[in-house]
């Protein structure tokens, strides 16, 4: 295994405990440096249901949905429940499952161990510098060490989010040397950036939005918390929507308008209250947002926020109905690698058996989770596709071994 993070780890111990020879080589000085972090350190583990329709690819539809198809979150948790004995737990409110306080590092240390216990061998403070194949057997360079030998290799190094936990884009250029297509990589799950003042001076706020923009010519919405950030906008609302700017951004284009809808509630219902509010445009929207930015929205809409909302004539109750239901972001950008959570693009699906991760160009080896063109939203869906795409590769390279 050349990566030691979450797919890496859960790779190692599901290729051990199938009783292959594996060793696990991982840049850092400890494996799960990212995987610790996780959750804000309760670890999203996993996310509240089975996919359907959650995640963003470059490559073909058909390969992701057979690759999801492998590992039901259902057979997941009863791994983590039974066989590393942590209980993933739902959150309340999204139902997404938590490992808890501290569970994150807890985790990257369990899967360590039961990597070890099983007989992996785990390398730490190695990084893979080239991988070479050589008829049956691979050659893998490690930065100035020395080299190794194995009859298969997974690729387990990550993306480029988060860069100085180790996972800074490098298995990328392996994959490309061997000749594999890797899709442009973007960052996925990041905060936005505002393009001009609008909407600014309202950091530390948090709403419930609905957001929408486009991404490869399809509608793409969002709805949840929405957090108002010094320069932009953050919060799984405008994290799960940020890929549809910063694909673009990544290829020098325009990105697309996103709105906002600051009313997802009940949008129609409050409009027609509106007309028959008693107290003022200013009282009414107050009811319904943080001041702040109901002040902000209602000068944005050019209206006085002191006159009475059944006052409003048609045009004026449109421009508000407009800011309050559509409203322009005017987003510039996204806030990089240092900021995003996952990766968008990498090694193209087709390119790999949908089974067993394993390249359709070269037997032997196998890509395993941000290394793969695929991502989802906040809520375990990353996690999960790493669990789910490292036992896959895992139990293929343990029986690629065993055929030898
Ligand atoms: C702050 C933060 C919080 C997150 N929280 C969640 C969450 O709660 N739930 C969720 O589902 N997702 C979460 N994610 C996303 C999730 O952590 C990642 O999608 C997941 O860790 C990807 O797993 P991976 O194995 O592909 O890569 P990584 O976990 O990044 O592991 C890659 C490993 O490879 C090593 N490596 C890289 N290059 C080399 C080399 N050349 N030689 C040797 N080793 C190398 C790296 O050091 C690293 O340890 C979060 C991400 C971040 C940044």
């Amino acid at each position: 295994m050349a990566g030691g993070g979450a797919s890496g780890l859960m790779a190692a111990v599901v290729s051990a405990r199938a009783g292959a020879r594996t060793l696990l080589l991982e840049l850092n000085d400890r494996p799960g440096v990212k995987l610790a972090l996780t959750g804000g350190g309760r670890c999203n583990v996993l996310p509240r249901s089975e996919p359907s329709g959650e995640y963003v690819t470059t490559s073909s539809a058909n390969s992701l949905k057979r690759i999801l198809a492998g590992w039901s979150v259902r057979e997941a948790a009863r791994f983590f429940r039974v066989e590393a004995g942590m209980e993933p737990t739902p959150e309340q409110g999204t139902g997404n499952l938590f490992l808890g306080s501290g569970g994150a590092a807890m985790l990257a240390r369990r899967l360590a161990g039961m990597a070890a216990e099983a007989g992996a061998e785990i390398l730490t403070g190695v990084r893979v510098a080239s991988i070479e194949p050589g008829g049956a057997v691979w050659r893998i360079g490690t930065g100035g060490g020395a080299g190794f030998e194995a009859c298969s290799v997974v690729l387990a190094t990550g993306g480029r989010s988060w860069p100085w936990t180790g996972s800074s884009g490098r298995g990328y250029a392996l994959a490309e040397r061997l000749g594999h297509t890797v899709r442009r990589t973007f960052p996925a799950l990041v905060p936005l950036l505002r393009r001009s003042g609008v909407l600014g001076g309202l950091d530390g706020i948090v709403v419930d939005a609905a957001l929408r923009s486009s991404f490869g010519g399809r509608k793409v919405s969002s709805r949840g918390s929405l957090l108002f950030t010094k320069d932009g906008f953050s919060g799984p609302a405008a994290m799960n929507i940020s890929h549809c700017v910063s694909l673009p951004s990544a290829s020098g284009s325009e990105p697309p308008e996103v709105r906002a809808c600051w009313l997802p509630e009940a949008a129609g219902a409050a409009m027609a209250e509106l007309s028959s509010h008693g107290g003022t445009l200013g009282g009414f929207l107050r009811a319904a947002l943080p001041a702040r930015l109901s002040s902000a929205l209602i000068s944005m809409a050019g209206l006085d926020p002191g006159k009475p909302a059944c006052a409003l004539d048609r045009e004026a109750r449109a421009a508000m109905q407009k800011v309050l239901l559509d409203c322009p972001l005017d987003i510039g950008g996204d806030s990089g690698w240092r900021k995003a959570e996952t990766t968008g693009g990498g090694v193209a699906l087709e390119e790999v058996e949908s089974h067993t991760l394993e390249s359709r160009l070269h037997p032997g080896l196998y890509f395993t989770g941000e290394m793969l063109d695929a991502f989802g939203p906040v809520g375990g869906w990353n996690l999960y596709w790493a669990w789910l795409t490292g036992r896959a590769a895992g139990l293929a390279a343990a029986a690629r071994r065993r055929n030898a």
